[in-house]
């Protein structure tokens, strides 16, 4: 689909679009300025000014290396854990007291920080905590692709039982393969009744491991802070399963996770890590933005210089705000990225103003 906007063409040839307007109309085309015209028109167009149209072949691929990482740059890297369930069920309540609980008291100060993805230290390595908005966000990433998510921890009330925001959750996991944990959470309340819940897990085909199938369900309470080791024992030994590996030595790719404007600081953004290390200095590209990373932040709010596989950081210096779920690739140019976002962006701008002009037809077509 090699097209060009009549009024980028006009302006490339120093003609006045009227003229091409003009002359199109009388080839038997109707086309306005905005519109875009295929390539083989503009050759017939430019060829009666005596100029030749060339096809840039605009690659990305030229741009962005893709080799094949081999495996001794393979590094271990650790999980990236997505915690759902139904509404009230417990999500936050669990993700909060993990964190408190793990975070020494001297970092804790630090904690305040929203950045959509978290650290937690545990043992030996570290467990990182997405922290979705709402399964549409998760949806809404997934189905642009970005495979964010390593294992989901699924939480069900012990007190309520499967709902439907649950087998939303248990459909979008095992659509995306994503393993699935079971987290029975308030098994502190009166009405807590385990075997309920595990019946109803089983009817979605996810049969506890007790009961001869291969879920793990991990009773907790978030309340009374019970059962949060077993639970991230068992992300650790679900993760080992995985063989989570990334090659650390290479330009960094990631996903956003969140992004807004900041009053002070400009477009604000956490990536997560998904290969290569991110530095600070270095252009990249996300979506139709590009910018030199001019300063990164952790979970925590403290600045930091790089970012590793699995890491989310908040990035700032993009020249917009990159939507959620789009990637964010490292150049070793700025120029190179600056190249790719005006790419992008004329991409878009020609199929925005095909979408406009077939819009105000209808609604031309309607008043007729
Ligand atoms: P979310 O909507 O899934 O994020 O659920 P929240 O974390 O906001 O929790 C919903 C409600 O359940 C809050 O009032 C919590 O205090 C309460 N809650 C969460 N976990 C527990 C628990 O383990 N035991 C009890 N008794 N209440 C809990
Ligand atoms: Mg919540």
């Amino acid at each position: 689909d090699d097209t060009v906007v009549l009024s980028d063409l006009a302006k490339r040839m120093g003609v006045k679009g009227n003229e091409l307007i003009k002359r199109l109309m009388e080839m038997g085309m109707m086309v306005t300025l905005n519109q875009s015209i295929d390539y083989e028109t503009a050759e017939l167009l430019a060829s009666e000014y005596q100029f030749e149209v060339e096809k840039a072949a605009f690659e990305e691929e030229t741009i962005f290396q893709s080799e094949e990482d081999a495996p001794e740059q393979l590094r271990p890297r650790p999980p990236v854990v997505t915690i759902m369930g139904h509404v009230d069920h417990g999500k936050t309540s669990l993700l909060d007291v993990i964190r408190h609980s793990k975070i020494t008291e001297k970092e804790a100060g630090g904690i305040t920080q929203h950045i959509g993805a978290y650290r937690v230290p545990y043992e030996n390595g570290d467990i990182i905590f997405l922290d979705t908005p709402g399964h549409e966000a998760f949806t809404a990433m997934r189905a642009r692709g970005a495979k964010v998510t390593d294992l989901v921890i699924l939480v069900v009330a012990a007190d309520d039982g499967v709902m439907p925001q649950t087998i939303e959750a248990i459909d979008h996991s095992k659509a995306a393969g994503v393993p699935i944990i079971v987290a029975i959470n308030k098994i502190d309340k009166p009405g807590a009744d385990l075997d309920k819940i595990k019946r109803e897990l089983a009817e979605k085909d996810l049969v506890p491991e007790e009961w001869g199938g291969d879920t793990i369900c991990v009773p907790v309470s978030a309340k009374q802070e019970t059962g949060l080791d077993e639970l991230l024992e068992m992300v650790l030994l679900q993760s080992e399963v995985l063989e989570l590996k990334a090659n650390p030595s290479k330009l960094a790719r990631g996903f956003i996770v969140e992004s807004k404007l900041e009053t002070g600081r400009g477009p604000v953004a956490t990536v997560l890590i998904s290969e290569g290390t991110l530095h600070t200095g270095e252009p990249v590209v996300s979506g139709i933005y590009y910018g030199k990373i001019r300063a990164m932040f952790d979970d925590m709010g403290k600045a930091v210089k790089e970012a590793g596989p699995s890491y989310p950081v908040e990035i700032i210096g993009l020249s917009g705000v990159p939507m959620a779920g789009d990637e964010l690739m490292a150049v070793a140019d700025e120029k190179d990225a600056k190249q790719v976002s005006e790419h992008r962006m004329e991409k878009q701008r020609s199929k925005d103003l095909s979408k406009t002009t077939r819009m105000s037809l209808e609604s031309l077509y309607e008043k007729m």
